[in-house]
């Protein structure tokens, strides 16, 4: 089994207990995609490396890098971790959830450039305060085609028409034209502002976004919209989700002003 010794850069997908005094930590690294590494003595008192694996960081590593199997860190060079993210728990909720989607939807050891970099600004985005529903749906819609689904959002699926209102079909895989929504019983129904971001959010890029504004009703139907194609095309639903799904439930309550009685 080919090993190397070299630097990498790297994001904490996730961490995880492996024996009593060890760790599993997996990143996300620009070089070799995704690969798990055993990182020894991680939990004893004095462990140097205690805060360059932290959940929420990112960093410059030097590691012994294998081609299959457990990779190992043998030091950190420069690592930074996500504060905001660290310490709220939408931006945490949300921001966990993408890390898995991330993991479920590539092998690891393929080369994500590309995505390491989506990851990347994902995550800077919401550290900054950018809406986190709207940065997962923007990071949900594009990793659509690596789970095998790519939706016809150019035009009509049937004809290609691009003038006339649109409309949602699953069974079409994309976007129908306004004469052609006969053809599907079953089509969503989706308000035309709900179809203008899902088309936006299809090619957006992450590096141009600095402020979103989308009013509540379509970050709703976005939501909704990406929990059908999730669920009914995809059939991916992450642990990391539920607890999203119940934060949605209780958030209300917790963003209520206390003072309030009702
Ligand atoms: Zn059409």
């Amino acid at each position: 089994m080919a090993r190397h010794v070299t630097d990498f850069n790297g994001i904490l997908l996730f961490r995880r207990d492996y024996a009593e005094r060890d760790y599993l930590v997996k990143f996300l690294t620009q070089e070799f995609g995704k690969k798990m590494f055993l990182v020894r003595g991680a939990k004893k008192r004095g462990f140097k490396m205690t805060a360059d694996i932290l959940p929420f960081t990112v960093g410059r590593y030097v590691g012994d890098i294998a081609d299959e199997g457990l990779s190992y860190i043998r030091t950190a060079r420069e690592t930074r971790q996500f504060q905001a993210i660290g310490t709220d728990i939408f931006k945490n909720a949300y921001a966990t959830y993408i890390m898995s989607l991330v993991d479920t939807a590539f092998p690891d050891s393929q080369q994500l450039p590309d995505w390491y970099h989506r990851v990347y600004r994902a995550l800077e985005l919401i550290d900054e305060g950018l809406n986190p529903a709207i940065v997962t749906n923007i990071v949900e819609i594009q990793l659509m085609p690596a789970f095998g689904v790519a939706p016809q959002l150019q035009g009509c699926a049937i004809c290609g028409r691009t003038d006339l209102p649109f409309d949602y079909s699953e069974s079409y895989g994309g976007l129908l034209c306004q004469q052609h929504w006969a053809a599907d019983p079953r089509r969503l129904h989706l308000s035309q502002r709900t179809i203008y971001y899902l088309r936006q959010f299809s090619v957006i890029d992450l590096d141009r976004i600095h402020t979103i504004q989308v009013k509540p009703t379509t970050e709703h139907a976005l939501r909704q919209l990406m929990d059908e194609i999730y669920a009914s095309q995809i059939g991916v639903h992450p642990k990391s989700k539920r607890f999203l799904d119940q934060m949605q439930t209780w958030a209300p309550k917790l963003m209520a002003d206390p003072t309030d009685d009702d």
